[in-house]
């Protein structure tokens, strides 16, 4: 089955990626416990010891749609996740790509979120990657008599609350319409040219925070009317979710907002990968901004769950692996 017949099949398609050893875990020498024997498997290999004090490992094997080990680059993740979905938003549905791991586990590196130029070294992520392919579909003689205006926005939802990237991180309001559509109000939506910026790493726009969801849309549009949307979301990192014992009030409530949102998020997913009637959407600020995600004929999404390979991130990991395998088919 290709990649396309596997979404077409099941609308979601969940991935895992591996990143390398960093020089920090090297120089503590940290174990490398993941291997990826074949490329839909991961497996865990833990470090245990027995009551006798002997030591063995305790392996565990998961399976996925594709899992990448640590000398996949950032096209070769696209080719098999998001780059597929391109054509959904052409086709006038919804498409949504997560990044979801613990915080250093490669998300932002994945996504290609680093806007600031610093990482002028590493290779253009799905953000950029997904734009530059629906500037090549619109040339297409196929989709070129539609018309399409293409748009961007870009924000992050940190503690619950919804901030504009792309206005001077404007707060603003989440509102539901009689028609349970749901509309961030004001949110700025820019138009074509600030894509290539933004994905050049021109600009200052920044989500900064491991705490907050970064949500960037490409947004097509005939004679004004919504036609399409492609949402890639570099999510808060996953270990917050069990932070809710720090001493910090602030901390705390992070931890629990964070635990909130992506229980609603597997949620979610699993009604649209069982096509679920009824999404409990309404549950966190993330799943409500996503709601057209989640529902109707046409919405395909896909999870690349991003994992450190260190020992010493074995429980975090076990935990990425966990959370994403529930949301796949397997
Ligand atoms: P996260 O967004 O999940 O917190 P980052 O994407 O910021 O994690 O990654 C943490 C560090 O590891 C960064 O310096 C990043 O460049 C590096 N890194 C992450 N994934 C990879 C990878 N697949 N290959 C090489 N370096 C990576
Ligand atoms: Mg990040």
């Amino acid at each position: 089955l290709s990649t396309a017949d596997l979404i077409e099949e099941h609308r979601i398609c969940v991935c895992v990626r591996k990143r390398p050893l960093n020089k920090k875990e090297l120089a503590i020498k940290d174990l490398d416990v993941i291997t990826i024997p074949s490329k839909d498997v991961v497996m865990v290999h833990e470090p245990k010891q027995k009551v006798d004090l002997t030591r063995f490992l305790e392996n565990q094997t998961f399976r996925f749609d594709y899992a990448f080990d640590d000398t996949s680059n950032n096209e070769m993740v696209y080719r098999f996740t998001a780059g597929p979905l391109v054509e959904t938003i052409f086709e006038g549905g919804m498409a949504t790509c997560f990044a979801y791991g613990q915080t250093g586990s490669g998300k932002t590196h994945t996504m290609g979120g680093d806007f600031s130029g610093k990482n002028q070294d590493c290779s253009k992520g799905i953000y950029a990657l997904a734009a530059r392919d629906v500037f090549l579909m619109l040339k297409k003689p196929k989709y070129r008599k539609f018309d399409l205006q293409v748009y961007a926005t870009f924000f992050e939802i940190y503690s619950g609350k919804v901030f504009d990237l792309l206005n001077g991180k404007m707060k603003l309001k989440v509102l539901e319409d009689g028609k349970q559509q749901v509309n961030v109000v004001g949110l700025r939506e820019k138009e074509v040219k600030l894509i290539n910026m933004l994905t050049s790493g021109k600009t200052s726009a920044n989500a900064h925070s491991s705490r907050s969801h970064a949500v960037f849309q490409i947004i097509l549009r005939r004679n004004e009317k919504m036609h399409g949307k492609f949402s890639l979301v570099d999510l808060a990192g996953n270990e917050r979710g069990a932070d809710t014992s720090s001493a910090d009030r602030q901390t705390r409530l992070e931890g629990a907002e964070i635990n909130k949102s992506l229980l609603a998020l597997k949620e979610c997913i699993r009604a649209l990968g069982r096509n679920q009637a009824h999404c409990p959407f309404r549950a966190s600020k993330l799943t409500q901004v996503l709601r057209d995600s989640f529902i109707g004929e046409n919405s395909r999404t896909c999870m690349i769950a991003t994992i450190s390979p260190g020992m010493t991130c074995c429980e975090n990991t076990l935990n990425t692996l966990r959370y994403a395998n529930r949301n796949s088919k397997f």
